[in-house]
């Protein structure tokens, strides 16, 4: 499957929406969550392709050219006008999604599969609790559109200063706070920010998605206090700093054995 892109917006400085539309997107499964995501391909600098390509054929090349698979939310699916949104951080010209929304024009293809992924807030939840950076800020939003009209919403964000705040709409009671990345890179700073917030009572449906180290703090934060059941919380780790997605997915699923021993 793959998209054209239709238009490209800076939402913030680092952050670009990319909405894909054309032919390639015809059969488009409709997304079944807030955090749906596509596997997409972006092409290295050099590729000497483009998509629609054949995957057999590109995994013949040598290991430079070949795609470079790079997981993004679906931020929205227009199923009538069949538009497909997509939300990258661009963290310098390094990488290859965020290098690829950088610089993505109309009439540029992306090729992907998906997508995959069904969570969405438990409509039952006395109140709902968001948190990660700007990776996550694609299916917060989501999240955050899909709560019950009334019901409190908790949203602790990192982004990188005050200009990539985005203003999130929600049918619910939602209270955002904004955390600011320091350098050096502070992987506790989302965690003593949700402690040090004044939280509801009652059951709590949690999302906590981002940055890998980050998330396990707050995850654990979130289960040693007893603030969220464990079958009421998801914590996805999406990227890890300062790795590239390579890097990470080489020792993601030993890294997410050890959660295990974090609570007891
Ligand atoms: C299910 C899922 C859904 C996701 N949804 C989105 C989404 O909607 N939008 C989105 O932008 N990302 C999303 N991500 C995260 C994204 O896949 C990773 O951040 C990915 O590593 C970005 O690839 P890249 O090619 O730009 O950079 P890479 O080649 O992976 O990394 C290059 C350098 O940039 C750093 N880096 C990577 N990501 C970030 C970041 N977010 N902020 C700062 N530095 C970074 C790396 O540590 C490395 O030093 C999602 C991940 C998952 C698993």
């Amino acid at each position: 499957m793959h998209g054209e892109v239709l238009s490209t917006e800076a939402l913030t400085p680092h952050l670009v929406r990319v909405v894909l539309g054309g032919p390639g997107l015809d059969g488009f499964a409709e997304p079944g969550g807030a955090d749906s995501y596509v596997n997409a391909f972006f092409l290295p600098p050099g590729a000497g392709y483009t998509a629609p390509f054949d995957d057999a054929e590109v995994r013949e090349l040598p290991w430079e050219r070949r795609p470079f698979p790079r997981r993004i939310t679906v931020r929205a699916w227009d199923a009538a006008t069949r538009r497909l949104t997509l939300d990258i951080v661009t963290h310098g010209d390094v990488g290859y999604a965020g290098r690829w929304a950088l610089h993505a024009r109309p009439g540029d293809t992306l090729q992907f599969r998906g997508p995959a992924g069904a969570w969405s807030p438990d409509p039952d939840a006395d109140w709902h609790l968001l948190v990660g950076d700007a990776s996550a800020l694609p299916a917060i939003a989501g999240a955050a559109e899909r709560v019950p009209a009334g019901v409190r919403v908790v949203a602790v964000i990192e982004v990188a200063g005050p200009a990539e705040e985005l203003a999130l709409d929600s049918p619910g009671d939602l209270a955002v706070t904004w955390v600011h990345t320091g350098t050096p890179y502070d992987a506790d700073q989302l965690a003593r920010t949700v402690a040090g917030l004044d939280l509801p009572a009652g059951r709590c449906c949690a999302f906590v998605h981002g940055e890998a180290e980050a998330t396990r703090v707050v995850r654990r934060h979130l289960l040693s206090t007893g603030i969220v059941a464990r079958e009421d919380l998801s914590c996805s780790p999406y990227w890890r700093h300062p790795d590239t997605d390579e890097e990470w997915r080489a020792v993601k699923a030993a890294w997410t054995r050890q959660l295990e021993n974090d609570v007891d």
